[in-house]
């Protein structure tokens, strides 16, 4: 033990923390605020949100650092073949055309609600340091996104303010928004705050619809035209950055259904058949809030899409998401009416797929150069 006031014959009085190399006394006190993994929790919790580690959702910042791994950024992708298509009249059809227009029109807001989602909303109410840091990957994640949108809406020449203003002025682009909106509320009112019942099941349900129905459902079907566009070579800038968009997106679910289900073991009390039932109907709203903007984007069919097509393709994801957060699954679909779109998915598998460029696309420090 050192002793300060003996050996420290200076002039004036310092304080410990002030002299470089030597430790100081650690009190009681100030150990009793490290933290112990075992007492953090992802809602409600007690512990000090700023020390990260030691960590106990390990998951999370697995999470993390993958989203880091597969940082992109949209203007690193040629968009030149995706312009000379569009400005080409006889390059897409009228139906193809409208297509990505609605297409558009849903995405380049609906990130926009996701970011706010997480900043304004969820983030606050997550007690795990290792979450909050995946949560500040992912906001950045959905303002890449955004910022993809507008570069393809900025290439093509498309009237900018018709599109960022579908999700008011296009009914099934409205009607999924609309169903969105009152579970963002919930979590970006100043005033709500978690630690009751009825507060924490607000928050899960909140999420559910977030993880599951927005992020794991409501953009599934743009997804998936545009990529079938880029498999007929066809907006093929496009197309890549959708790809890596899906990517990040599959992150964002799976990471959201972590959450849900990590909620779920630390608070079972939430979990009651009536709430599972709230649920259940929340996925059959969506459900049909999909098909309707299938219908609307493709109302005669295209790219051998048609809108039936996509209503047993919603059914197989929609039983998927619910059988992940552990409910029984909803409909009789047990197939994937486009098995294509999980080769999707998985990145890493696909070879340069719509010849533009590689797309075993990772960061520098997360290749190994063996
Ligand atoms: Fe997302």
């Amino acid at each position: 033990m050192l002793s300060w006031d003996e050996d420290v014959a200076a002039p004036a009085p310092v304080t410990p923390q002030t002299i470089a190399g030597v430790e100081p006394e650690t009190t009681a006190e100030q150990i009793s605020h490290r933290v112990n993994a075992d007492d953090k929790r992802i809602i409600n919790g007690k512990t000090d949100v700023n020390q990260l580690v030691p960590f106990k959702y390990k998951w999370a910042w697995d999470k993390y650092l993958a989203g880091c791994a597969n940082h992109w950024m949209p203007q690193e992708v040629n968009m030149q073949r995706d312009i000379e298509l569009w400005k080409n009249p006889n390059g897409l059809s009228e139906d193809e055309r409208r297509l990505v227009k609605r297409n558009l029109g849903f995405f380049v807001t609906a990130d926009s609600l996701a970011a706010n989602n997480i900043v304004l909303g969820t983030y606050r109410h997550i007690t795990a340091p290792e979450c909050r840091q995946y949560l500040l990957r992912q906001a950045f994640e959905e303002a890449i996104h955004t910022h993809a949108y507008q570069y393809i809406v900025e290439s093509l020449g498309l009237d900018e303010q018709e599109i960022f203003n579908a999700y008011n002025e296009v009914k099934s682009i409205r009607d999924k928004d609309q169903f969105l909106i009152p579970f963002i509320d919930t979590l970006t009112d100043p005033a709500f705050t978690t630690g009751t019942i009825e507060n924490d099941q607000k928050l899960l349900k909140s999420l559910i619809v977030f993880a599951c129905l927005m992020e794991g459902l409501f953009f599934y079907v743009g997804f998936t035209q545009i990529l079938a566009l880029g498999r007929q070579n066809k907006m093929t800038g496009a197309a890549e950055q959708y790809q890596y968009i899906l990517r990040d997106e599959s992150m964002h679910c799976n990471f959201g259904i972590d959450l849900i289900n990590t909620i779920k073991l630390e608070n079972p009390q939430l979990w009651t058949p009536a709430f599972r039932d709230e649920i259940t109907a929340l996925f059959q709203q969506a459900v049909e809030l999909e098909y309707a903007y299938a219908e609307d984007t493709m109302p005669r069919g295209v790219l051998g899409l048609n809108a039936t097509m996509f209503k047993g393709y919603l059914r197989f994801i929609a039983n998927r998401r619910a059988v992940q957060i552990g409910l029984e699954p909803l409909f009789d679909q047990d197939e994937n009416p486009f098995p294509w779109m999980s080769e999707m998915i998985d990145l890493k598998k696909e070879r340069n797929f719509f010849e533009t460029r590689v797309t075993e696309y990772q960061t520098g420090g997360a290749l190994s150069w063996d």
